[in-house]
């Protein structure tokens, strides 16, 4: 029996999409050849492409509205660098809630003035900065919707004539808001979507053409969307598993339909940590992630009983990340509500037993 898998990333993603993904290297579409083995200029494998990228619009509702799907190598990481090669010309402002935003800085930095907006340092960012403002001479505002180590997230995005760029990584397709709202979307497959090794970029095409830098070919957007993501040779195993998660989701009801699901696994863990009173969360309650909870012991004479616990119940990767300590719950779209119940359960069985 497989084990309840809380990782933050690489992270679980749906049974039959594992069974799909084993049978294609195999033998894919019947072709008698694996999927591994055939040209990405094929008919079948530019079929996966096209089929992945409109999916990817499509559930994010954004068809007929300018926007372009990239399936990029590189990670999340090389979109803080390439983000700002493209777009930033003299003034960029950025929030700062975390690890991954604090990198985005640092990549953006050498490319001009940078402003932080607001940042949540001061309190090991465990809440979300609200009521900055915004330069409105700014290139873009990068923000990052939700912070997969601290276990926040952005429930209410600033309206601002500024071009909005965010990388969704930990929370893509997982829950509703108006994605028109960005003019660059970037998120690293690993997370809610496929396997590590492809991004997905979605870019509104009329953003771009506004720096007057050379951008080396293998970072411009601008080439990758004139030859379809096919620039160079595509992580064609990424793009393959993130087709097949985007139809299961799509089969399922698309967006609308798992942020119910997700909403009711962020309930029960949520109360869980609020009513027993071993826990505490670690996040701001009104900034608390659906994707990513983070909470503590209260005493940590605990642990090693919890630890042994979780772990005999078959519970994988629920350590905190180093930053934060304590324990970090990831539930990804693909992971089913009964693994949570048995988290809680192994929560309340240490509440009996201390
Ligand atoms: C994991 C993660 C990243 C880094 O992704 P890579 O694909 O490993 O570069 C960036 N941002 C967020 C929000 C993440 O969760």
């Amino acid at each position: 029996m497989k084990k309840h898998n809380f990782s933050a990333g690489p992270c679980i993603l749906p049974e039959n999409v594992f069974k799909k993904a084993s049978e294609a290297i195999i033998n894919f579409n019947d072709l008698d050849l694996s999927l591994l083995e055939i040209s990405h200029r094929s008919k079948d494998f530019v079929e996966v492409m096209d089929r992945a990228t409109s999916l990817a619009i499509e559930l994010l509702g954004l068809q007929g509205k300018g926007y372009k799907a990239l399936f990029l190598q590189g990670g999340a990481s090389l979109q803080f660098l390439m983000v700002a090669y493209n777009l930033l010309n003299k003034k960029a402002a950025y929030l700062n809630t975390g690890t991954w935003s604090s990198k985005a800085i640092k990549e953006a930095k050498p490319f001009g003035e940078l402003i932080e907006v607001a940042s949540s340092k001061d309190a090991n960012f465990n809440y979300i900065p609200k009521g900055y403002e915004i330069p409105s001479d700014a290139d873009y505002f990068h923000t990052t919707s939700n912070n997969t180590i601290f276990g926040t997230s952005i429930k209410s995005f600033p309206e601002t004539a500024v071009p909005m760029v965010c990388d969704m990584s930990s929370d893509i397709f997982s829950r509703q808001m108006d994605f028109s709202k960005f003019d660059l979307i970037y998120a690293g497959a690993q997370k809610n979507m496929g396997p590590a090794g492809a991004t997905l970029v979605v870019i509104k095409e009329d953003i771009l053409g506004n720096v007057e830098r050379q951008i080396p070919s293998m970072l411009d957007y601008k080439i990758h969307i004139d030859k379809e993501s096919m620039f160079n040779t595509p992580p064609v195993f990424a793009v393959y598993v993130s087709m097949l998660t985007l139809e299961w989701l799509k089969d399922l009801g698309g967006i609308s339909a798992i942020e119910k699901i997700n909403e009711q696994k962020a309930a029960l863990i949520y109360d869980e940590i609020d009513r027993n009173p071993l826990f505490k969360g670690f996040a701001a309650v009104e900034d608390r992630s659906f994707m990513n909870a983070t909470f503590n012991l209260v005493d940590d004479a605990h642990a090693s009983t919890f630890d042994t616990m979780w772990k005999e119940a078959r519970i994988n990767g629920l350590n905190g990340h180093r930053s934060v300590g304590g324990y970090r719950a990831s539930m990804y779209n693909a992971m089913p509500i009964a693994s949570v119940q048995a988290l809680v359960d192994v929560m309340q069985e240490l509440e009996r037993k201390a």
